[in-house]
This record gives C-alpha cells, sequence and structure tokens, in this order.
C-alpha cells in the first residue's frame, strides 16, 4: 500500500539523479539507423515534474515517416518467413535486456512522464511482462483444422501476419503501450512503426535501442519522433497508406474516431483503446477499508491519468458519508511532489493542457453548487504541473466532472439508492472501459458484473490490468483488446485453406 505514507517522509528526501540522461538516444530509428528530420526540426522533452527540458529530440513530418513505412515493408518480406520460434527467442532477448534494464528504464519513465519512482518501476514490470508474454504466445498462433462435410475436401485455417502496422501510442504509459503493441505484432510476424506521444519519446528510442542489442533485424521495429504539430499528417499517412496493414491506437476518444474515420480509406485493421468513464460503486454491503484502499489506487495512480481510472464514485446512501470519511483520510496522507525523490505517491499532471482541462472540470462543478471538500486547485507550491488531490461531492448529471474522462487527482461522488439506480447511473455514460465495484453479496456480484456495460470489471479490486486478461473497452472506449491470448488477433489474418479433389480409395 504505498498510498500510505506520511507527509513526514518528505522530510527524508533522497535527491534521484538522472545518472543515465547522457546516454539516452536522441535520433529517430527506422531501418535499424539513428537519423534526424529531413528539415533538421527538433523538440523539446520536459520533465513534468520541473519544467526543464530534459532531451531534444528530431520533428518529423510525413516524408521522413515514407522511408520508416518503406522500410517496414521490405523487412517484413523476410520476417513473416521467420518461424515463430525465431521469433520468440529473438523477443525473448528483447525482454531479458529489459528486465536487465529495469531501474534505467524506470528512471525515463519519471522523468519524462512523472511518475513516482515506485510507480514507474511497477510501470516497467508490467510493460516487461507484454514481451515475455508475447515471446511465448508466438508459437502459440495456431491454426485450425475444420472436419469437412464433404468427403473430397479438407478444410484448414491458418493464421498470418498482417503486414506492417502503425501503433500510435499516449505518455500516461510511456513503456508498456509501446510493448503491449510492438510485442504482439512482432510475435505474429508484423513489422512496425510507432508514433510514440510527443512528451515521452525517449522511452520509445530507448527500446529501439534495446531491440537493436537484441538483434531484432533493421526494419522490423522503427521509432518516428514527431511533435504535436507534425502529429495529424504522421496519422494521416499511417491510416491512410497503402503499406501499413493495421493500426493500433491508445489514446483520446476524440483522435481514436479520426484515425477510424481516415482508415475506412484503405479498409485498414484498426485496435483502439480509448478513454473511459469507470464507475467505481460502494454497496452497502461491502467492506469499506477494502473499498478505500481500492479507490485510492484506481484514482491516484499516475496521479488519475489512466483510462481505467476510477472517474465516478457511486456510493450507497448508508456507507456514503462513512465511506467519503475515510477516503477524505487516505487522500490526506498522499504525499506530493517529484516523482524522483523518495516517499512521494502523487506526481505533477503531464502537461498544462491537462492542469487547466482538470481546472475547468473542478471550477464547473464548483460553479454549478457542488462541494468541494478536500483540494480544488492547482498545487502552485510544488510547481505549475501540480494540482491537489480533490473531493467532489453534491454532484449533478449536468456537471463536466459527471460525464467527462477527468484524467486527473479529483474523486467525484454521487449517492444512489437501490443497486438499479446505481447501475443505470454506472452505465449513463456513451464510455466502457472498466468499471468497478465492491459488495459481498455473491448474487450482486454476478449481477452486476453483467450488467454493467464495460470491457472489465473488477469485484472488490482496485487494479485490474494484467498482461494475462485481456485488456479492452465497449461503447465508445474502443474496439478490439490487448494483452491476453488475444492480443495477437489484431495482428493477423486467417486463411482458409480448402484442399479439393481428394481421392476416396
Ligand atoms: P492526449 O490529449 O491525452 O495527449 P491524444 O489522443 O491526443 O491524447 O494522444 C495520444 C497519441 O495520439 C499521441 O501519440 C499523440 O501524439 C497522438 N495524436 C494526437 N493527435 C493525433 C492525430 N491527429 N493523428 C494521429 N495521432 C495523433
Amino acid at each position: 500500500m504505498f498510498f500510505l505514507h506520511t507527509r513526514t517522509l518528505r522530510t527524508s528526501l533522497k535527491m534521484y539523479n538522472y545518472r543515465h540522461s547522457s546516454a539516452w538516444p536522441s535520433q529517430a530509428y527506422i531501418n535499424g539507423s539513428w537519423c534526424n528530420a529531413k528539415s533538421g526540426k527538433t523538440f523539446n522533452v520536459i520533465n513534468p515534474a520541473t519544467g526543464e527540458i530534459i532531451a531534444t529530440v528530431p520533428d518529423l513530418n510525413a516524408t521522413d515517416v515514407q522511408i520508416a513505412i518503406n522500410a517496414a515493408n521490405i523487412a517484413f518480406q523476410s520476417w513473416k518467413t521467420t518461424t515463430a520460434k525465431e521469433r520468440s527467442d529473438l523477443l525473448r532477448n528483447w525482454y531479458n535486456i529489459l528486465v536487465k534494464n529495469k531501474d534505467y528504464l524506470a528512471e525515463i519513465v519519471t522523468a519524462e512522464a512523472g511518475k513516482p519512482l515506485q510507480e514507474s518501476l511497477g510501470e516497467v514490470s508490467y510493460g516487461n511482462s507484454f514481451v515475455e508474454w508475447f515471446s511465448e504466445e508466438a508459437r502459440r498462433n495456431y491454426g485450425e483444422y475444420v472436419p469437412s462435410p464433404i468427403k473430397s475436401k479438407e478444410i484448414l485455417m491458418i493464421r498470418q501476419p498482417l503486414g506492417p502496422v502503425g501503433l500510435i501510442t499516449p505518455w500516461n504509459f510511456p513503456i508498456a503501450m509501446i510493448t503491449r503493441k510492438a510485442s504482439a505484432a512482432l510475435a505474429a510476424g508484423c513489422t512496425c512503426v510507432i508514433k510514440p506521444a510527443e512528451n515521452t519519446p525517449i522511452m520509445a528510442l530507448v527500446l529501439a535501442k534495446f531491440t537493436q542489442e537484441a538483434g531484432i533485424p533493421n526494419g522490423v521495429f522503427n521509432v518516428v519522433t514527431a511533435s504535436r504539430e507534425n502529429t495529424p499528417q504522421i496519422g494521416q499517412l499511417l491510416c491512410e497508406s497503402p503499406g501499413i496493414y493495421g493500426i493500433s491506437f491508445t489514446g483520446s476518444t476524440e483522435v481514436g474516431k479520426l484515425l477510424y474515420k481516415q482508415c475506412s480509406s484503405t479498409v485498414k485493421r484498426i485496435g483502439l483503446e480509448l478513454g473511459g468513464n469507470a464507475p467505481f460503486i460502494v454497496f452497502d454491503n461491502a467492506d469499506l477499508d477494502k473499498a478505500v484502499a481500492g479507490a485510492m489506487a484506481s484514482k491516484f495512480r499516475n496521479c488519475g491519468q489512466t483510462c481505467v481510472s476510477a472517474n465516478r464514485f457511486l456510493i450507497q446512501k448508508q456507507v456514503y458519508s462513512k465511506f467519503i470519511d475515510k477516503l477524505m483520510e487516505a487522500m490526506k496522507k498522499l504525499v506530493m511532489g517529484n516523482g524522483k525523490d523518495c516517499g512521494i505517491n502523487l506526481g505533477p499532471l503531464i502537461n498544462i493542457s491537462q492542469v487547466e482541462k482538470v481546472d475547468r472540470i473542478v471550477n464547473d462543478a464548483k460553479n454549478k453548487g457542488a462541494k468541494i471538500l478536500v483540494g480544488g486547485k492547482q498545487a502552485m507550491n510544488y510547481g505549475e504541473r501540480f494540482y491537489e488531490p480533490t473531493l467532489i461531492t453534491d454532484v449533478k448529471d449536468n456537471m463536466a466532472c459527471y460525464t467527462e474522462e477527468i484524467f486527473g487527482p479529483v474523486a467525484v461522488c454521487i449517492g444512489f439508492e437501490s443497486e438499479e439506480e446505481g447501475l443505470k447511473i454506472a452505465n449513463n455514460t456513451n464510455r466502457g472501459l472498466a468499471g468497478y465495484f465492491y459488495s459481498n453479496d455473491l448474487s450482486q456480484v454476478w449481477r452486476v458484473s453483467k450488467a454493467l456495460e464495460v470491457g472489465m470489471v473488477g469485484v472488490n479490486e482496485g487494479i485490474i490490468s494484467s498482461t494475462e486478461a485481456a485488456f479492452g473497452g465497449v461503447k465508445e472506449s474502443g474496439l478490439g483488446r490487448e494483452g491476453s491470448s488475444h492480443g495477437l488477433e489484431d495482428y493477423t489474418e486467417i486463411k482458409y485453406i480448402c484442399f479439393g479433389n481428394i481421392q476416396q480409395n
């Protein structure tokens, strides 16, 4: 329970220096070579905790990215002919290097995404686990033999790699969102062009460096870095290029919808992992201490910047006040600060526009009559990207905090009377990624698990992500599943082969 450190820990802060920053690659990675933008343009990477520039990387445009697409196509011709065992071995090499460098990787997550170091280590271990998992799944990409209804025919279905794919990833899990996609793609026999978020390109480049060390051939894993300004032309190229056979995107619903549209021009396969609006329901019969621990983990991990963060706490009337009191107590124990320092468990938001969005949502609630019991404003004494952990009650359905994904350290509490009412509120959204509830009634557990309109349910649990389980949403939260044994599906085509005219003796 790393959320329950006390403020006194701040007195014994240990400074953490970026020991390896001079070794961070600072060029894009195309066809096994490190390169700059043809235009010579670059952009800066900012540490969100301090505002300092920690790296400068190339700002590629569509012309540069076309070179990466070409490289991925050439590499695909040989990569697709490797055996599953060969790909498995190379992924395993990559995994071993990642594990050996876990502290170095965690340091990067903290530097470019602002996460507390312990959380960064957690993400690195989660991110690495996808490489391990798909190194194993590569060898289980089975086809099917189906009994034929006709004696002279035999039916076989095999799985083949889609082709070169475009992977567009967000900043909130700089390593895991790349490895979850790329290791599945590589395992299936696809090559890839990765466009990491402009806030967190360092991790993508370091991952590329380690694929090189692992012996993954040139052109199989390409990383194209770009500023926010250049990103739309790159997204459009990846979606519309006939040289790209699939897109996998994790990010905002707004951008996901745009990419979905752009993919229609080539009828391209697309996997989308978009925003959520997760309900977190606490029923009268719940164990409140466990519910509060789950709420803290779900809400304040990565400062609330995860798509599966609890967005609305729905509390049944009998336990409403008690739950809120306990949640307030737990929130007071959060220790905010620069994630590289010891004992910190609440870092900054990623950038100023995220701070402005969170502040707009909180002020909207305030102006429409909600009560702010804790926090409610920027925490300027820590830095301009920090926001106070905030608790809002008396929330109505016309408030932005009820309908929008907050992506910040803001807990929104809504009371309800019956299970039916709680479910109605929970499902009253066009999003459906994760949902959580706490209940000790077995029948209720089944009823509510089935009734929640989401792709993933946490029952008496606030942290549900796992490599072994299928990650994905329903409604406008996305298409397809990542991780698990289903994670290869986005990167494979089923080919039906019919053997005819088989002579019977
Ligand atoms: P956020 O607003 O939280 O940064 P986004 O959905 O905008 O979420 O970003 C997720 C990823 O999508 C990032 O890699 C970002 O660069 C990329 N992105 C943003 N706009 C576009 C676009 N128009 N086309 C393709 N990718 C985009």
